[in-house]
């Protein structure tokens, strides 16, 4: 039976580019060695990485449903923030962005000087307040929505929903077409996790395009294995029910390779920085501090202890988030 896809809104500039990186390969001792780049960093609508995937099926049915406006949810630096508030630009939708905590003092720099620039409506919480109240914070924004004559969608953070979850799915699709033009039969599949909704998508992907020649290996960036574990597995679940999915998934699926989150979310360290900044000087590319440098350290460090790379050839997934380096710009230059 078909899978009857979602409508979406076609943001995207797709297929992004799938790279071999032949300088890296012979910094890194060359040989057999085979790495890419699926230069998801690419994708458009202002560098919005891989939510505007995401974004291209959660605008879509906001438009469906008669809404103006999309509430969404993140940190002041946060990559989703900033993709939300330029779709909605894009769209002549409103956006109202839940950040926590609050930003630190003017200016706003990075992702949040975009969302200013996006006109995107910002309200600011403490952490704590925010996961006690989330859901009554929630329906407040919705509710100011309402009273200006307006109509809300609310996306959680990421746009990690079931319907989130198709930007992947079909990336899947994508990513293995593209391979096969560049006769790369099997290969590890490495990207950063953190609200999971791109791992969902690519493994549900894997699952309904019968991809089983790629092993899809995440690296959390954030919070540990078990809560990862867990909510992957409730989108791939959820997904799969709400869209009748013709896949069967078990966590057996679940790759993780752990310990790169380092002292925690968005928190850089050094290998992290020294992955970014060689990928940089070596080929021309820029990682992010906050996901991309941390998985990335995992590839190399896969690749510096034969795992990744030698037997069949390693694809990094660059999920973007270049302008999280210009908020901070001291850590980069240590
Ligand atoms: C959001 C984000 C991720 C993580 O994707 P999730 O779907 O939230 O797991 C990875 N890289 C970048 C640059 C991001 O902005």
């Amino acid at each position: 039976m078909p899978v009857k896809h979602p409508n979406r809104i076609p943001l995207a500039r797709l297929p992004t580019p799938l790279v071999r990186l032949q300088r890296l390969e012979r910094e890194l001792g060359g040989g057999p060695l085979q790495i890419w780049l699926k230069r998801d960093d690419l994708t458009g609508v202002e560098f919005s990485g891989n939510k505007v995937r995401k974004l291209e099926y959660i605008a879509a049915d906001a438009l469906a449903a008669g809404c103006d406006t999309l509430i969404t949810e993140g940190t002041p630096q946060s990559n989703h923030c900033r993709a939300t508030a330029a779709v909605c630009a894009r769209l002549g939708l409103r956006s109202h962005l839940l950040f926590r905590p609050p930003p630190p003092e003017d200016p706003p720099q990075g992702n949040h000087l975009l969302d200013v620039l996006f006109g995107a409506r910002t309200s600011a919480f403490a952490r704590e307040r925010f996961t006690a109240e989330h859901d009554e914070i929630v329906r407040d924004a919705a509710r100011s929505t309402n009273a200006d004559g307006g109509r809300a969608r609310y996306t959680p953070a990421g746009a990690s929903e079931p319907l989130g979850c198709w930007g992947y799915i079909r990336a899947a699709a994508e990513l293995a077409e593209q391979l096969a033009a560049a006769h790369v039969d099997e290969a590890d599949v490495v990207l950063a996790v953190s609200s999971g909704g791109t791992y969902a998508g690519l493994l549900l992907g894997a699952l309904v395009h019968r991809l089983d020649h790629l092993k899809v290996w995440a690296v959390p960036v954030s919070d540990d294995v078990g809560y990862h574990r867990r909510n992957v597995s409730r989108l791939c679940r959820e997904a799969i029910e709400q869209f009748g999915l013709p896949a069967e998934f078990d966590e057996s699926r679940l790759q993780f390779i752990d310990g790169y989150v380092g002292p925690g979310y968005g928190v850089p360290y050094p290998e992290a920085i020294a992955a970014l900044r060689l990928l940089a000087r070596v080929e021309g590319m820029v990682l992010d501090p906050v996901y991309t440098a941390k998985a990335f350290c995992a590839v190399l460090d896969g690749v510096r202890g034969g795992r990744f790379g030698c037997e069949r050839p390693v694809v990094f997934i660059h999920t973007g988030g270049i302008f999280s380096n210009f908020a901070w710009p001291e850590t980069l230059l240590q």
